[in-house]
């Protein structure tokens, strides 16, 4: 899974390191100074890389946590997001992270008090209202859970902040050491899905739909919120189709009044990364979909993107109340 560790000299020490390092013991091990010597090199294949990734173990030293952007919301006045690490176990097509780093190593961050105590800081800054936090935005939240801790820390040093809620946003089956745990009602476990049919062509690595469905079936039995993100919806001809099934296919095995909520928002990338991305796969098909230049980014064309929200609203509200759905629009 991983084939090799690179260390921050400053980290080298830290436990959370001496515990990975014993994780992979047969691992080679480069000293280096920080992470971007390694992440930013020239020359290097994202997509030849991804087949054998490196881990790096790094400090983030400064902004550890960010405002999210406008117009994503689910539910909280106030809206932030956080990466503990940067790159992904998975592949997606249409993920932004392909487009924006040159490597495909990943870099777990393993100060986490820092970014626990920027968090509670922040929180005190909104006493009384409640301030979600997004993780899962340049990684998954759960997928390298047996090496990194991140869930079990953040849960157990996030319970004492009264007005945090977390958002652990997944496409993985990693559910163990949750299913050990006593549910938070303001932790939040959002699985994103794609049609099985989609899935298979765009994501690579990623679990099977089912496994990921039955997995997140044993979390709501267990007590955790969850929340479903059919985020990136995907264009194809006859997407209603495919769309129409899967959320039958997920609302039908899930307690839905227990359901926190649903987001739903188009595929859309920011310009310079979709054209890295096209250069490493020129011959994917995603990228033949009627994209258009749109104030940075590149989206589907206003009429596609509104007609595919308008269907995913309504069929959503067939299943749930309009106060659990969320459209995220940019
Ligand atoms: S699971 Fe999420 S973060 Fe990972 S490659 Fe897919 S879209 Fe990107």
């Amino acid at each position: 899974m991983i084939s090799g560790l690179y260390i921050e000299e400053d980290v080298s020490t830290h436990p959370r390191v001496l515990e990975i390092r014993d994780r992979f013991p047969k691992a080679p091990i480069v000293t280096c100074e920080r992470y971007g010597e390694i992440l930013n090199r020239k020359a290097q294949n994202f997509r030849l890389q991804k087949q054998q990734p490196a881990l790096i173990l790094s400090r983030k030293h400064n902004k550890h946590v960010l405002p999210a952007p406008a117009g994503y919301s689910i539910g909280g006045a106030h809206n932030y997001y956080f990466s503990h690490m940067l790159n992904c176990l998975y592949d997606c097509r249409y993920c932004f992270l392909q487009g924006m780093y040159r490597s495909a190593h990943y870099v777990l961050f393993v100060n986490y008090e820092d970014f626990v105590a920027e968090i509670a800081q922040i929180c005190a800054q909104h006493e009384g209202a409640s301030v979600y936090f997004y993780s899962g935005y340049d990684c998954d939240s759960l997928a390298l859970e047996p090496v990194t801790g991140f869930s079990a820390y953040f849960l157990r040093a996030l319970a004492h902040v009264e007005n945090a809620y977390l958002e652990l946003r997944t496409k993985s089956t990693q559910v163990r050491q949750l299913l050990t745990q006593t549910p938070s009602p303001k932790v939040i476990i959002a699985f994103s899905f794609t049609p099985a049919e989609i899935a298979a062509v765009l994501e690579h690595k990623v679990p099977a739909l089912e496994r990921r469905i039955d997995a997140m079936v044993k979390l709501q039995e267990h007590g955790w919120p969850i929340g479903l993100r059919f985020d990136p919806l995907i264009y194809t001809p006859g997407y209603q189709d495919l769309y129409r099934r899967l959320f039958a296919n997920v609302l039908s095995r899930l307690n839905i009044p227990l359901l926190h909520s649903i987001s739903f928002g188009v595929m859309r990338m920011p310009e310079n990364f979709y054209h890295n991305t096209v250069r490493l796969y020129p011959r994917e098909r995603l990228f033949a979909a009627p994209l258009e230049r749109i104030a940075g980014m590149m989206a589907y064309a206003p009429p596609v993107e509104q007609q595919m929200l308008d269907f995913c609203q309504t069929e959503l509200l067939r299943y749930v109340a309009p106060e659990k759905l969320f459209p995220c629009r940019f």
